[in-house]
């Protein structure tokens, strides 16, 4: 798995056909059970951006897709509990069936947040999937449909997600050593 980081600043939790035999799952279940409706997926910038473009392209039903950018963890790796919409949807999902997709779960205040808001749009229908579930430090309970994976409570990197911006290229999931990213 060499060439993307130096073998001493991680430790490979998800490798790249784990994840991308998961969310080939994920497409198909999506597919099934939205058969014959066009879905609305709406991807949470930054971090879900890899995990949509995969997710979208392993769908049968028709699909529709707008951006969403939510203020997250910055630099630090700790949730502060304020979320800010930083994006808004370009396009209004009143009547659609929205499926919202999230890169991770980890206190759950991001989604429930974003859930709230986007029900008040008055969606036909509104679900969640999510590539990584992380419940041990849940404090707002929300339900998500879709997941790809039950993970354990470390700061994961890759597929999208990042530390400081970086690592989001890399096409697996790995835990940041902590000395490579003090908290
Ligand atoms: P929550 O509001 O559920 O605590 O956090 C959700 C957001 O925090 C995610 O969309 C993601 O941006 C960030 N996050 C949570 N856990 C991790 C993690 O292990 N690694 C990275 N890179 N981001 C995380």
């Amino acid at each position: 798995m060499g060439g993307y980081l130096n073998d001493a600043e991680h430790d490979i939790l998800l490798g790249p056909e784990a994840i991308q035999a998961r969310v080939r799952e994920l497409g198909e279940a999506i597919s099934r059970d939205y058969a014959g409706r066009e879905v609305f997926l709406v991807c949470v910038l930054k971090g879900a951006w890899v995990f949509l473009a995969d997710l979208a392209r392993s769908l049968t039903v028709p699909a529709f897709v707008d951006f969403m950018a939510m203020s997250s963890y910055g630099n630090a790796t700790q949730t502060s509990g304020l979320v800010q919409i930083i994006k808004d949807l370009e396009q209004s999902i009143e009547g659609r069936h929205v499926i919202i997709v999230e890169d991770i779960v980890d206190s759950g205040l991001t989604l429930r947040y974003l859930v709230d808001m986007l029900k008040t749009r008055r969606p036909a229908s509104l679900k969640v999937c999510v590539l990584l579930d992380k419940p041990a430090r849940r404090v707002s309970q929300v339900p998500l449909d879709y997941v790809g994976f039950e993970i354990p409570d470390a700061f994961v990197v890759g597929y999208g997600l990042d530390y400081a911006g970086r690592y989001r290229h890399v096409p697996y999931i790995f835990i940041l050593k902590p000395e490579v990213h003090p908290t």
